[in-house]
């Protein structure tokens, strides 16, 4: 077996800056994890940073139908998805600092003002919330994130947004006035902009770049290297032209075109040379070996591979269903799972309202559809949500699944409901329900943690990770290798009432994992099931491409048939 990509110190912090142009949602994040992980394959240890120039202190008061879904860190932040991104890409673990907003750092610099360090002077743009962004940017990148607990060479930092906003203003000058700070030996700028392609013959067009570039360029940044998004490879005549108007040489103007899976992306850009561009840009080595892009390859060709595989069908009954990015993480580790076990995963999104019986009243060609697909997936997944809308249809899926002996993974909402179904139907404790969904009901199964803020809404639920002992064994223990105990993240203010955990686990539903206290329910399973398993916390955070996470690989694996 070849061995490990050998590390390769550099002298100073190295800093690779994607800003984005024309339009947002062109990929700039999974440029700036490409980009990452082939500073990983040269031997170095990367590190990313998020700038988000909107004004919310964090990600956790934001809707997922406006931003996609809230990524929780070990450290409980609540941030961008983006940085599940950098995880996933580059298996490292951030904190919230990390993740730098508007909101952020001007609230640093108000406390600053107010302990009285500006010393009486007047407190502005330029230079104090800009020094403050220097100054955050060059703390956090030293954090080691990587599981070796030592410091980082180099770090990724994506600028969200486009340029030219008037958000993002003060974030492109700090970057602007970075490059001097720490030398422009020690920095790349690399843009990302889109190439429309139009006409008949499919002429692809350079203006929109044109233009983005000359406004990076007037607020004083030149770029490095360009990455144009595009549906098919640039041709040489598209990458003379945006050389000769961009101000960078043709080999600085990178393709990026539709590839068949993500993980094609940084194999792409590898072949362009962008490795080596940021090599002799940064004063690096590109080492002969690179067993990391060598085995990202491999990863990439089964993805692709797997298109022509079996297929396994999850059904995904939510609330955000027409938007996948509300379950981004979910999607993600669902497909590191299909990769283990070799099948061509397809998710079927159901929306869980379509399930209930108010539905089967007023739209029953709607409810006939949606049991229809439930019906035929070979495996049901529930994920966490918040508020009552689609609850009834929910615990609906969770019956299906138990009683029909259909795999089934609930994902923090999805082990409340289960455990609601439950004690309804098995039980018989009549119209139970969670205090979130009914605030008095009679049979209170799912009830506020007693710690929990009632007024406070940001940042202000049981965040973040925290150890889970496994109290027997199990289909889940075995699923995470026989270990004591697991460390997952959470973000949950509802838990099962622990008052009525004796009467469930006699009647089969057992909690197999608790909190180190012993009274807060983690894990359940349910005995005699192929697979019924339910987790407070949200497994889908620490899934890795090459390191599928437990509970869901457990239902791929009994989706497919295979024993656990
Ligand atoms: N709404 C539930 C709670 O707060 C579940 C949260 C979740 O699924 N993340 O406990």
């Amino acid at each position: 077996m070849p061995l490990a990509t050998a590390y390769n110190p550099v002298d100073s912090m190295k800093y690779v800056v994607v800003t984005g142009g024309v339009l947002s949602g062109l990929g700039k994040g999974v440029t700036a994890s490409s980009i990452g992980v082939l500073l990983k394959s040269a031997g170095l240890r990367v590190t990313a940073v998020k700038i988000d120039p909107y004004l919310n202190t964090d990600a956790g008061t934001m809707s997922p139908f406006e931003h996609g879904e809230v990524f929780v860190l070990d450290d409980g932040g609540e941030v961008d998805l983006d940085l599940g991104n950098y995880e996933r890409f580059l298996d490292i673990s951030l904190t919230k600092d990390n993740d730098i907003t508007t909101g952020k750092v001007y609230d640093s610099v108000i406390q600053r003002e107010r302990r009285g360090d500006y010393l009486g002077k007047t407190v502005q743009v330029i230079p104090h919330v800009t020094d403050e962004i220097q100054n955050w940017i060059e703390r956090v990148s030293h954090i080691p994130s990587d599981g070796n607990g030592k410091s980082p060479d180099a770090c990724v930092i994506e600028l969200g947004g486009t340029v030219g906003d008037i958000e993002s203003a003060p974030f492109i000058e700090a970057l602007r006035q970075f490059q001097f700070r720490v030398g422009k030996e020690n920095i790349c700028f690399v843009h990302v902009s889109l190439i429309p392609v139009m006409g008949p013959v499919g002429e692809q067009k350079t203006k929109p770049t044109q233009h983005t570039v000359k406004d990076l360029r007037g607020l004083g940044i030149n770029p490095d290297m360009l990455v144009c998004r595009s549906k098919s490879p640039l041709v040489d005549d598209t990458r003379d032209k945006i050389a000769a108007f961009c101000h960078v040489s043709p080999d600085e103007v990178i393709s990026a075109h539709d590839v068949s899976n993500i993980y094609q992306v940084p194999i792409m850009m590898d072949g362009q040379g962008v490795t080596n561009l940021l090599g002799s840009k940064l004063g690096f080595k590109v080492p002969e070996e690179r067993k990391i892009l060598d085995d990202w390859k491999e990863m990439a060709n089964h993805v692709d591979f797997l298109e022509s595989a079996e297929e396994v069908h999850i059904a995904l009954a939510g609330k955000y269903t027409d938007l996948s990015d509300a379950y981004l993480s979910v999607i993600k580790a669902l497909q590191h799972a299909s990769f283990r076990v070799d099948r061509k995963l397809v998710i079927d999104w159901i929306e869980s309202s379509e399930l209930d019986d108010e539905t089967k009243n007023s739209n029953p060609e709607k409810y006939d559809s949606a049991w229809s697909v439930l019906k035929k997936a070979d495996g049901i997944l529930v994920p966490g949500g918040f508020g009552i809308r689609g609850i009834e249809g929910k615990i609906k899926a969770a019956e299906y699944a138990r009683k029909n002996g259909i795999p089934y993974l609930g994902v923090c909402l999805g082990l409340q409901v289960a455990t609601i179904e439950f004690c309804r139907n098995v039980l018989s404790l009549e119209n139970a329900n969670s205090t979130e969904f009914e605030k008095d009901t009679e049979n209170p199964v799912v009830i506020f943690m007693p710690e929990i803020s009632k007024t406070h809404m940001g940042g202000t639920m049981r965040l973040g990770s925290k150890p889970t002992p496994f109290l027997r064994e199990c289909k889940i223990k075995k699923l995470y290798g026989g270990v004591e105990f697991v460390d997952e993240r959470h973000r949950h203010r509802y838990e099962v009432n622990p008052d009525l955990i004796e009467k469930i686990e006699h009647a089969g539903l057992i909690f197999v994992g608790k909190d180190d206290s012993g009274e807060r329910c983690e894990i359940m399973e349910l005995e005699n099931h192929p697979y019924y398993v339910g987790t407070q916390y949200h497994p889908e955070f620490k899934s890795r491409p090459s390191r599928p996470s437990p509970p869901f690989l457990g239902l791929l694996m009994a989706a497919s048939g295979l024993k656990i």
